[in-house]
């Protein structure tokens, strides 16, 4: 905390803060550059790093940033509205710095600017680190989201935590994947604020004390406890163009000064500074876990943490304007929690409401369950959070005391709604009984809160049939849909500039805060000089990602092939597996000559497998030994080149997504919840290849059957197949399966590292494989002989690109955050005090 005392003879004036704008042109950003390269990084002519001129130009940006953050907070104070929090383990933010020049609209300025001092914009941006606070799809979701809450100019805040560790950076040595820690912090971040004024304290452990308060009503409070300090960091969250800010605060933990006096006195004073370290250790990193969970103590800590002090952030700030009274409360707040991760949130939300805002059980239930929102994000069972009741013992026993309240009033409604339903009862507790006891976070999630969304519309719909029928038959109301978005702002204006201007002078420039105008661009589908310029920004930026690829891999691909791209987190259910046996299919049929007809194809897969996740790894191993066969053996040249492009994060995504074709989006029906790179790829103009999974069956209404290639099984028939799958029978039926898996077999892929792949093998062929690879194999093949005769139509293929982009307006978070408003937050728009 500060060591400042308040200001108490100093009476700052007008002079002191009254300050003229800021230029945003291309001589004031030039002259700020100069300035902080020279006076605040104390840089000269003999510095050779391009990280200085970066950092230069980054506070440069964050000088402009903070006017208009003060003035958006001014706004919502001013207003005194409605907020929503979002609360999220992950924020997947990528680089910052093109944002914050897309944003502010000073790119071309910055540019000019920097390019009359002599330096080049771009190699100053690539220099970035990723801010990779997320492992995929739902952190880059809630970045996405912050972007479009800060368009539409709605008062929301993040609330995450600062890793110092980020995702791991992943090498690939001899095939296989390797761990190394991402310290993404080590130069400093230019674009956070520290707060340390608004730090909070963040009680574990010790044990609950009940008395009497003043009024003599019974309380309890929460004693002995180890705390841990919060210090928030707040990062800017620029709108489009509106000069408005948004803010998202990530917590760093930090030890209190007490020290263990007994310790002290015995004379091990270093040794009881040393121990404070351990405080820190909760935000150290980010659990690597993409849908399944970890299961781990210092995990629920995380969690804890994260709920507990943006809790009392958003209490402080209350309590500070409207004093203890609560009548208000659920009319002006929402939180909304990103997944089960924040789950906690609702109990912790009960304790500061009882314990320490002394409001009884009813009003403060009543609040909690009227402010609480969660969004579900996945199917797979092994990733819905438990955690042993005897964790929460020790860790958090008057959290613990309020679930089991919970808990008890909530079986308690189940029984009087279906009395003597004692099945029922033991289905939907919070409490799974077992050898050991477990929370189930999920249930308290749906239980606290006041709606509970999935995030396509299968996984919606799926979801009241199955996971949470139980509480879709109590609570009907309680469930709805929002389909997953993604900023056009990122994804299409940053990472395709070609694309951009193209549109801009096409159908003007509208589309960048209103994604439905691309709608606008489907007649021109049938203008042959319209297509020619599309090919064209296509074919430009193939280079960029062939170029990219050969600089990364040594792998190269010839620009006129179709760019087959399957990129996100390597997991069975996502089956990157069927795309590497199609792979060796097509090695098979260059190998025995059937090359007809043949399109000349690049296969790119990339992403990263859970440190601890056997099969995934097995995955990653295999493709790359399929691409080195492939590769190098002179029979395939010209036809068939495969890469896998190693540490797949989201600036990557940024120059793979314009230069792909063909979308691979082939996950087993009913696995994937939603998906997010489909959508990206379908904005940059790829066409995809895809099961009815997740969002794909709607990205497929939206742009038409005959413009997506569709395969494999329904959800529905998935299901109806389990119990009598017989996954060596349809191999013996499909020779070109029996050709693969012969392959396979022989250790053509592993000859001298015999049986590596035998536990791949294993799962193809077992009748307990969840994901039913081999099922879908034959529709896929034929799906990817569709793609392959499409494209060589280059006339035909360009139509079908450019309506993908087309019709992917819906695919904005602009509209998916549109309907959070509507549906759920119900929050004003509040523009920015004008500069
Ligand atoms: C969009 C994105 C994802 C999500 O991809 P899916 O294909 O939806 O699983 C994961 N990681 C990164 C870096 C992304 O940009």
């Amino acid at each position: 905390m500060s060591p400042f005392k308040d200001l108490s003879r100093s009476q700052p004036n007008d002079a002191f803060y009254d300050l003229p704008p800021l230029g945003m042109d291309a001589t004031a950003i030039a002259a700020d550059v100069r300035h902080y390269f020279a006076h605040t990084m104390g840089q000269d002519r003999n510095s050779r790093s391009a990280y200085y001129p970066y950092e230069a130009l980054a506070i440069t940006l964050r000088d402009r940033l903070m006017e208009r953050w003060k003035r958006t907070r001014q706004a919502h104070n001013d207003a005194d509205c409605k907020r929503t929090y979002y609360l999220s383990l992950e924020f997947l933010m990528g680089r910052t710095l093109c944002n914050a020049l897309l944003n502010l609209g000073v790119h071309d300025a910055a540019e000019q600017g920097l390019y009359d001092m002599g330096l080049v914009l771009e190699e100053l941006a690539s220099g970035e680190r990723d801010a990779g606070l997320g492992n995929g799809g739902l952190g880059r979701l809630a970045a996405c989201f912050l972007d479009s809450c800060a368009t539409l100019e709605l008062p929301v805040k993040g609330y995450g935590l600062r890793y110092e560790y980020g995702m791991f950076r992943q090498l690939i040595e001899d095939g296989h994947q390797l761990e190394e820690p991402d310290h993404w912090m080590r130069d400093g971040s230019p674009w956070e604020l520290e707060r340390p004024e608004y730090t909070q304290r963040i009680q574990f452990g010790g044990r609950t004390e009940r008395y009497k308060d003043a009024t003599g009503r019974p309380a309890a409070r929460w004693v002995d406890t180890r705390d841990v300090l919060a210090v928030p960091y707040d990062v800017p969250i620029p709108g489009y163009r509106n000069d408005n800010i948004n803010t998202l605060r990530l917590w760093k933990a930090a030890a209190t000064d007490e020290f263990d006096l007994g310790e002290f006195n015995a004379g091990s004073y270093p040794e009881s500074v040393a121990q404070k370290n351990a405080a820190e250790h909760i935000t150290m990193v980010l659990y690597p876990n993409d849908a399944s969970e970890s299961g781990k103590e210092l995990r629920l800590r995380q969690q804890f943490f994260l709920a507990s002090a943006s809790i009392k952030d958003v209490m402080r700030e209350w309590v500070r304007l409207k004093g203890k009274n609560f009548s208000e409360f659920a009319a002006k707040n929402c939180f909304q929690l990103n997944d089960t991760h924040p789950a906690i949130s609702v109990a912790e939300l009960m304790r500061q409401l009882m314990d320490e805002h002394d409001l009884d059980w009813g009003p403060a239930w009543a609040i909690t369950t009227k402010t609480m929102a969660y969004t579900n994000h996945t199917l797979l069972p092994e990733a819905l959070e438990r955690w042993p009741v005897r964790l929460f013992e020790q860790l958090l026993p008057r959290v613990l005391e309020i679930i089991y309240e919970i808990n008890a009033r909530f079986l308690a409604e189940v029984a009087s709604r279906w009395p003597g339903d004692s099945e029922r009862q033991r289905r939907m507790s919070l409490i799974e009984e077992g050898h050991e006891r477990q929370v189930r976070m999920a249930y308290l999630a749906i239980v606290g809160s006041f709606s509970v969304n999935g995030v396509a519309a299968l996984h919606s719909k799926l979801l009241v049939e199955g996971l949470f029928k139980d509480f879709y038959d109590l609570w009907p109301h309680k469930f709805n849909n929002k389909t997953n978005g993604v900023t056009q702002r990122r994804w299409l204006a940053l990472c395709n500039p070609g694309l951009r201007e193209f549109l801009d002078e096409t159908i003007g420039d509208g589309w960048v805060r209103d994604l439905d105008q691309l709608e606008r661009l489907a007649p021109y589908a049938n203008d042959a000089v319209f297509r020619q310029r599309w090919r064209a920004i296509k074919q430009e930026n193939k280079r960029r990602l062939a170029q990219t690829v050969k600089q990364l891999v040594h792998v190269e691909f010839p620009e006129e092939a179709m760019f087959d791209v399957q990129v996100k987190r390597i997991h069975e259910y996502k089956r990157q597996l069927l795309n590497i046996l199609h792979v060796i299919h097509l090695y098979n049929r260059i190998k025995r000559g059937d090359t007809r007809d043949w399109t000349p194809r690049c296969v790119l897969i990339g992403g990263k497998a859970a440190p601890g996740y056997y099969m995934a790894k097995q995955i990653i191993k295999l493709i790359n030994n399929v691409a080195r066969a492939v590769n190098r053996d002179p029979d395939t040249e010209g036809r068939l080149r495969v890469a896998f492009l190693p540490d797949y994060r989201v600036s990557l995504m940024e120059v793979i997504a314009p230069g792909t074709d063909l979308s691979e989006q082939i996950s087993t029906a009913g696995k994937e919840a939603s998906g997010t790179g489909n959508m990206k790829f379908m904005m940059n103009g790829a066409v995809t290849i895809g099961t009815l999974d997740g969002a794909n069956i709607e990205i497929r209404e939206q742009v038409g059957d005959e413009n997506f290639f569709l395969f494999g099984l329904t959800a529905a028939e998935v299901e109806q197949r389990r119990g009598h799958y017989d996954p060596n029978a349809v191999i013996a039926r499909d020779s070109a399966l029996q050709d693969v898996m012969n392959l396979l077999e022989s250790g053509h892929f592993n000859q001298f590292e015999g049986g590596i792949f035998d536990a791949i093998i294993h799962t193809i062929r077992s009748p307990h494989d969840p994901w039913m690879t081999a099922a879908d194999f034959q529709g896929y093949c034929e799906a990817q002989e569709r793609a392959a005769a499409a494209y060589r139509d280059q006339e035909h293929w360009t139509r079908m690109s450019i309506l993908n982009t087309a019709h992917s307006g819906f695919f904005s978070s602009d509209r998916t955050i549109g309907e959070y408003n509507r549906d759920i937050w119900h929050l004003d728009a509040v523009p920015p005090v004008p500069l």
